[in-house]
């Protein structure tokens, strides 16, 4: 028997199938109904979306302010586990907030393992979170 790992389980590590975890969020993108209600939340789908290619929704998450122009996604890179280190406010009823995390990767072309570690920035307008960017103070 093949051991892998069940394809519908969601990139961001969070054991639940995809389609029930960052799978609504990155469709809401569409629909505009389903938004990330914390910081963290926001922050483990745009993990995912980097883990599956979903660019539109990683614009579309990020702060007009910081947002890049366009994105190009490595494809040698295959992100392999989120880890969230912390987290500061960033809940339901707050503006702004910190997740710090470090993401883990697979690097096809170099074939070698990597960890990027950051602390992030986000602002919740109109009721959606927003990535900002790194903030100074990398976690380790
Ligand atoms: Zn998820």
């Amino acid at each position: 028997m093949p051991k892998s790992p069940a394809p519908s389980t969601c990139p961001c590590g969070s054991g639940e199938p995809y389609a029930a975890c960052c799978g609504p969020l990155h469709r809401g993108r569409v629909t505009g109904l389903v938004t990330a209600p914390t910081a963290e939340r926001l922050m483990r789908s745009r993990y995912s979306a980097f883990a599956l290619g979903e660019r539109d929704y990683l614009l579309q998450t990020w702060h007009p302010s910081t947002r890049p122009a366009s994105l190009e996604l490595d494809d040698d890179l295959e992100w392999r586990r989120l880890e969230i280190l912390g987290t500061t406010a960033g809940g339901e009823r707050d503006l702004a907030g910190t997740v710090a995390f470090a993401a883990h990767f697979w690097d096809a072309s170099s074939r070698r393992a990597g960890r990027q570690p950051e602390n992030s920035a986000f602002v919740r307008e109109a009721g959606q979170w927003f990535y900002v960017g790194p903030t100074p103070g990398t976690p380790s």
